[in-house]
């Protein structure tokens, strides 16, 4: 089973201390499985989160509640940097998307490899906080996290709160400021000056490609939402997983929870030497 030790930017915040270091190993059909019993419940950011927390190998035991608690501080960057990983393990490095232009209308496809989207990400940084000063306001933000994420949602859920998700994520950012802020509209100065400061601070959050279109030559800048890009090419596999987990286990005997639990392309590949096999090669 493939593993990785990631370091993330800005880390994991347990009661004691710090995580910078995380180990995930490669998928499996029991997080196939899993995956295919939240797709419904959960929105991406969440499902991503939780498939997280299942394939991190932690160095001592921890209860679900620690782990829940844990996750709740990762950054959004940091959760983009720990499933790229985890992306590039099970499947590989290479990424195949389809875009059209927004100049001549073709439809184009890209390849675009994990290695370099990893190195759009900062260094680990050891800062809290970071301070901006506007015209009026002095500032100190933090990145944003799942939590903050989660705060948002469960808000929208009650009653007219008036402020846009993405005016509410800017203001669950701001750890202090002065002059204090009011509860009506966020100054536009405010939300001028912290949109850039979060994408300096923790930039895998939101991922914009720089891509050039192959029939026009037009420059081509679109983000990439990534966690929709791999949580769907997962679901496109889920559908044949009983089919396979069929197959193995009439040619190989196994049962079926030895054939969950190996490694997604593992099972892939004893499924083409079974084919192989059967067609003569
Ligand atoms: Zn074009």
């Amino acid at each position: 089973m493939r593993q990785v030790l990631v370091t993330l930017s800005h880390g994991l915040q347990s009661s004691e201390s710090k995580l910078y270091h995380v180990k995930l190993r490669e998928l499996n059909g029991f997080d196939e499985q899993f995956l295919e019993s939240i797709k419904n419940e959960l929105p991406a950011f969440l499902q991503t989160t939780e498939l997280l927390k299942k394939t991190t190998l932690f160095e001592s035991e921890m209860t679900k509640i620690q782990k829940d608690e844990l996750f709740k501080t990762l950054t959004i960057g940091d959760r983009i940097c720990l499933l790229l990983n985890l992306r590039k393990i099970t499947f590989g490095n290479s990424l195949s998307c389809i875009m059209t232009c927004d100049s001549c209308k073709e439809k184009a496809s890209f390849e675009l490899d994990i290695d370099s989207l990893l190195n759009l990400g900062t260094k680990q940084i050891k800062t809290e906080n970071y301070l901006i000063h506007t015209k009026n306001f002095s500032l100190k933000i933090r990145p944003l996290t799942v939590l903050d994420q989660e705060s948002i949602l469960s808000y929208s859920d009650k009653r007219n709160f008036k402020e846009k998700p993405t005016d509410q994520l800017i203001r669950s950012c701001i750890v202090s400021s002065k002059p204090n802020l009011s509860d009506s509209s966020l100054p536009q100065e405010i939300i001028d000056a912290v949109n850039p400061k979060l994408n300096e601070i923790d930039p895998m959050a939101d991922i914009i490609l720089d891509l050039k279109c192959p029939a026009c030559d037009h420059s081509l800048q679109t983000p990439f939402e990534i966690e929709n890009f791999v949580l769907r090419e997962i679901y496109s596999q889920i559908s044949s997983l009983e089919k396979e987990i069929h197959w193995l286990a009439f040619n190989y005997n196994w049962s079926e929870k030895n054939i969950l639990n190996l490694p997604i392309q593992k099972r892939h590949r004893y499924i083409e030497l079974i084919n192989e096999t059967l067609s003569g090669e």
